[in-house]
């Protein structure tokens, strides 16, 4: 007799690693590994939770109405077309779970967010990852890997670890050409962050079709990365899915209040996309002054690239003794960078100054 096991694909899953928060002895650490908001929770979301926690004995609106009308008013976007998840991730997986399965293949690009696979292989997917150009995604290579078993497509937009971008026109000439039986899931979770004029994040092109989706989330400029919220936009036919196969409760009662009060903070986001555009620059300008190759990024964090594992290896290993923490991004193929949030100014200051004093004698 052998004991409980799960289908072998399951065991191919490598568990995903969090951005690390405290490092061992340092009695201050600045933790610049998981793309966090520089400026913590919104002090009207954080005033929301206490006032929810006499409520917490009731399960939660399972529809998330109030949710889904708040997010429908800040976006001009019919409620009945939104579906809310315990993050985003929720979302992906539910995505997954429902279009792909065995003989149902998912296509990602080769440094795509980590979750699809997770998810997709979980789901019993082929996922089929994309070789990229000059870390941006190859959009006719990818359309190439689509075939007749491909269910799924994934596109972070902006993409996460990378920070490139695919500009409106591209994406919607993609979608065009994408057989119509493929849904492409427009992952928007940066969209607050992007400047440029030739950004679309999806809501556009999910209403001119009816296989297309964008989903949000509230971890990133909303500060809620601890509350779990993330939601979705999609075509009826997609809400219709998602409503039977997410779970019932799937967003807690403290969640849904306090995403609707993070939509109510005046200025917030504004707030947080003028500073990063602002620090992006700075850290930017900061690394490459010390001879530090950067990708250029739309998101709240950039892409250090060191040029070998080595010496990336090193320079976190650095970073850690100053208390500071960022990503390795081995496991996105990409050993020889480093992935790096926008702090605050004191934050970005000390990580440049870290970085610098390594280039000098690291
Ligand atoms: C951070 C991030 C998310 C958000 O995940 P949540 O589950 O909503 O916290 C989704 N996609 C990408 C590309 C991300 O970087």
């Amino acid at each position: 007799m052998t004991g409980p096991s799960p289908r072998p694909e399951i065991l191919a899953i490598h568990p995903y690693v969090a951005g690390e928060s405290t490092i061992e002895g340092a009695n201050r650490t600045v933790k610049l590994s998981s793309n966090e908001g520089a400026f913590g929770v919104p002090p009207g979301a954080q005033e929301a939770v206490r006032a929810a926690l006499a409520d917490v004995f009731r399960y939660p609106d399972g529809t998330a109405i109030e949710l889904r009308r708040a997010l429908g008013k800040r976006w001009g976007l019919d409620p009945a077309r939104i579906v809310c998840g315990a993050g985003s991730d929720d979302l992906i997986y539910q995505f997954c779970l429902a279009y792909g399965g065995p003989g149902r293949d998912i296509v990602m690009s080769a440094h795509g967010f980590a979750i699809y696979q997770v998810a997709g292989t979980y789901a019993g997917s082929r996922v089929i990852k994309v070789p990229e150009r000059d870390l941006c995604i190859d959009l006719d290579a990818m359309l190439a890997a689509v075939s007749a078993s491909t269910r799924l497509v994934f596109v972070a937009n902006p993409n996460n670890p990378t920070g490139s971008m695919v500009g409106k026109d591209a994406l919607a000439q993609f979608r065009a050409k994408l057989p119509a039986h493929v849904l492409l899931v427009l992952d928007s979770a940066y969209a607050e962050y992007v400047t440029r004029e030739d950004y679309e994040p999806g809501i556009e092109l999910v209403d001119a079709t009816d296989n297309t989706v964008m989903t949000r989330t509230f971890s990133k400029v909303f500060g809620l990365g601890g509350m779990r919220v993330g939601w979705c936009y999609a075509p009826p036919a997609v809400v219709d899915v998602l409503n039977r196969t997410r779970g019932p409760f799937n967003v807690s009662v403290a969640a849904q209040a306090a995403a609707i009060a993070a939509l109510e903070e005046p200025g917030w986001v504004e707030k947080g996309r003028a500073h990063n555009t602002e620090y992006r620059r700075i850290m930017t300008e900061g690394l490459r002054a010390a001879g530090i190759e950067v990708w250029p990024s739309e998101g709240n964090f950039v892409l250090a690239d060191f040029g070998t594992t080595e010496k990336a290896d090193a320079a976190d290993a650095f970073l850690r003794g100053r208390g500071i923490i960022v990503r390795k991004v081995g496991v996105y193929g990409l050993p020889h960078c480093l992935r790096i949030t926008v702090g605050t100014p004191e934050e970005t200051a000390a990580l440049i100054d870290g970085l610098t004093g390594f280039a000098r004698h690291g």
